[in-house]
């Protein structure tokens, strides 16, 4: 679950953010799409911890029920690690590790041992139709095959929440209607919820909701404001 109410964001001068509100249920697949320089990404970031609001006290950000703007950093990285898959439109391999080693480095930052993390990572491989490329480094890989990997590592500690910014802006169609379908199957089995930034209209249209960010705001959501000032419908 996912509440955010009132999300604002500056860069210097600049308001990128201008009062978001989102909630977003357990199991949902939501789509956001928009013109570029809309703020989708710094929304991603933000609703990933990756990044802070310019407005803590103002607004609220609470994520399974934790307020994660009062997290401080230790906890929030464990947070993050625990709850959290990011998925990128470029893949952010590292290129001198195989697939595997790529997939498991999650789990080794969370501390789970290495036979239990390249046990799942080599479940989730298979799962994702990379039985036999597990042992390739990236540049051994299509596009296709490295979005699957950062997908499995997205996925090796199990978050409840993945966010995915153009997650398929990278890819050939078939690659890309690959990966969508994929999304919708791993919701369907595991429960995930899913955050995709999309400029694909098909992968939008897939989702359970389609919201449409512009200047700094999500203009179809409507949310009950108890912070803030009201927002126009
Ligand atoms: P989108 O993902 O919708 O294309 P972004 O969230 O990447 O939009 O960017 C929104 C606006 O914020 C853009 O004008 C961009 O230039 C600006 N911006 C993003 N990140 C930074 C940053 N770290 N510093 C300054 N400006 C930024
Ligand atoms: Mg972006």
């Amino acid at each position: 679950m996912i509440k955010a109410t009132n999300i604002q964001k500056y860069f210097g001068e600049l308001q990128v953010l201008k009062g978001v509100d989102l909630r977003i249920k357990a199991g949902e697949v939501v789509s956001i799409v928009g013109p570029s320089g809309a703020g989708k990404t710094t929304l991603l970031q933000i609703l990933g911890t990756l990044d802070n609001q310019s407005n803590k006290k103002e607004s609220e950000l609470e994520i399974n029920g934790i307020d994660v703007t009062s997290l401080k950093d230790k906890a929030l990285a464990a947070f993050r690690n625990n709850h959290i898959g990011f998925i990128f439109q470029f893949h952010q391999l590292l290129p001198e590790f195989s697939a595997i080693e790529n997939v498991c480095i999650p789990a080794f930052i969370k501390r789970t041992g290495k036979a239990e993390a390249e046990t799942r990572a080599t479940e989730l491989l298979i799962f994702l139709g990379l039985s036999n490329r597990m042992h390739h480094r990236p540049n051994e890989l299509s596009g296709g095959e490295q979005q699957r990997v950062a997908v499995a590592r997205a996925l090796i500690n199990n978050p409840s929440i993945i966010l995915a910014d153009e997650p398929s802006g990278n890819l050939d169609s078939e690659s890309a209607d690959k990966l969508h379908q994929l999304f919708f199957q791993l919701r369907d089995e595991f429960g995930q919820t899913f955050v995709i930034v999309t400029h694909n209209e098909e992968l939008a249209d897939m989702a359970d909701r389609k919201l449409t960010m512009i200047d700094g705001q999500i203009t179809d959501q409507y949310v009950e404001r108890s912070l803030g000032s009201p927002k126009k419908p």
